[in-house]
Order: C-alpha cells, then structure tokens, then sequence
C-alpha cells in the first residue's frame, strides 16, 4: 500500500502527467484539494473511488483516511493542485505518514506559473534583462521569513511569480512600480487553463485597478518583470550573428 502525492496541474486534464492520469483513473481513494483541483481533472476518478476534499479536513482526518485504507491495502492519491512541492504543505503529510510506517511516493505536475505564462505567450526569461524567475508570495496566514518580503524579491529585478496575493494587488503592485519602475509589465492570469480562464495584462502602475474591475480576489498568478515587455529585444540565441555550440563547432 502506498500514498502517491499527484500533482493535478493547473486545471485542464490534458496537463496532467500520464502517470497522474493513469493514477487516477486506476484510484480507489482520492484525498483532494477541493478549492483548487478541477473538477475535469477529478472526472477522470473511476465513479465508485471514495473522495475526499481535504478543503474542510484537519491534517489528522487527511492521515486518518491514509491510515484506513493501509488497513484495507487501498492505495491512496493524494492530489494537489499545480506541482505538489509549491505550496503543497506536503512536508507534515509525510512526517505523519512516517510515524504510521506508510510508503509514499511523488508525482510532479505543471506548475500554474507555468500554465500562466503559457496563457500569456510569454517568455519568462530575457537575454540582459532576466535570467532569474523567483516563485515568491506574499504574506498571508503565513509570515513571510526575514529577507525574503516581496520588497527583497523585486530588487533583484529578476522575473516574479506571485502566488496567493491577488487579493493583495494593490500592496504588491506598489512594491513593484519602486524597484521595476511604475511602466513595468505586469499580468495576472486568473484560472490559468480553466474554462473560464481571465488575462489581465497591464504596468505595476494600473494593474491593482485592472485586476478590481475584473473582479478577481483568488486563484490567480501575478507575474511581473521587464522580461515581459511585448515588443523589444528578441534572444540572441536566434540571431545570425550570435554563434553558439550548435551553429558553431568551433565554439569551445
Ligand atoms: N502547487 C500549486 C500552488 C498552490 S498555492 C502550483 O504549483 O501551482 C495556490 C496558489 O496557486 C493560488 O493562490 C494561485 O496563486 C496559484 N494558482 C493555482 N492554480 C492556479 C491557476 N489555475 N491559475 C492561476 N493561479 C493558480
């Protein structure tokens, strides 16, 4: 018997690994985050699998239910949204299935940093402008660890990807327009590959006002950085006149 940690990607179920796919349409037992996990994704369930939202379960009813079924022999799939090592609080899962003796494995999944910069065509790293990408948040019922406020993150310059802080939008969008200049390109991707999947694209200067009037207060990804610009130097990588180890043999 084992717990797998399945990454259910950001939405669509065509983004979902094949070996998530196939876990859950062999699975007998599904522990899911409800708020976030598409319902598309958990259509993939055989009809008779127990399910359970892990939504209004404390973390002894999650590992009671692992424990229950490693009475019965059932495998369980433990379904995160995203990648389950982001944000997943998948760390105390494990430490409470080692104290039972209960196996358990992971299965990675498509980020919703990713899914968002897929929805926004873009390339999160830019020759001379990013070469960093920085998957940060802001504090919430979680404190953020000294040295590591948004504050610290934007002065790096490098491309942001802010989890859990629409709802923070205004606050963020200030700490952006000091270190990235208030013209700086920021998006929000509201339910990155969901049906019903919003861009709101704009600067640290009018994001907050944009992402208001589009009424979106969660499950959205903030990215921002001059790596977004729309227009403006395209890689050199592309270039005729940039050689590299696959245009140039002799290159070292
Ligand atoms: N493990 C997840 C993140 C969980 S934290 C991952 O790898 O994506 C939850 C936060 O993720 C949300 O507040 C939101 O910022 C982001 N998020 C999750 N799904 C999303 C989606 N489909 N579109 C945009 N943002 C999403």
């Amino acid at each position: 018997m084992k717990v797998t940690f399945v990454g259910a990607g950001p939405g669509d179920p065509e983004l979902l690994t094949l070996k998530a796919a196939r876990l859950l349409r062999e699975c007998r037992c599904c522990v899911y985050a409800g708020s976030l996990v598409s319902p598309e994704v958990l259509a993939l369930l055989p009809a008779d699998a127990e399910t359970h939202d892990s939504a209004g379960m404390t973390l002894e009813e999650t590992t009671a239910v692992c424990k229950d079924a490693s009475e019965r022999n059932i495998d369980v799939v433990r379904l995160h949204t995203g990648d389950p090592s982001i944000y997943g609080a998948i760390r105390e899962q494990m430490e409470e299935l080692d104290k039972l003796g209960i196996d358990y494995d992971v299965v990675p999944g498509v980020s919703s940093f990713q899914a968002a910069a897929a929805a926004l065509r873009a390339e999160l790293t830019a020759p001379e402008v990013s070469q960093t990408i920085i998957l940060t948040r802001t504090s919430g019922r979680t404190p953020m660890p000294a040295g590591q406020e948004l504050e610290e993150m934007a002065r790096t310059h490098a491309t942001l990807c802010v989890f859990l802080s629409v709802h923070q939008m205004p606050k963020v969008a200030a700490t952006l327009a000091t270190h990235y200049g208030a013209d700086c390109p920021v998006a929000v991707v509201y339910r990155a590959s969901w049906p019903d999947q919003l861009i709101v694209k704009g600067t640290a200067a009018d994001i907050a006002e944009k992402v208001a009037a589009a009424g979106i207060g969660k499950t959205a990804m903030i990215v921002a950085g001059r790596a977004l610009e729309w227009s403006g130097a395209v890689s050199r990588l592309y270039d005729a006149g940039f050689s590299h180890g696959y245009r140039d043999a002799k290159q070292p």
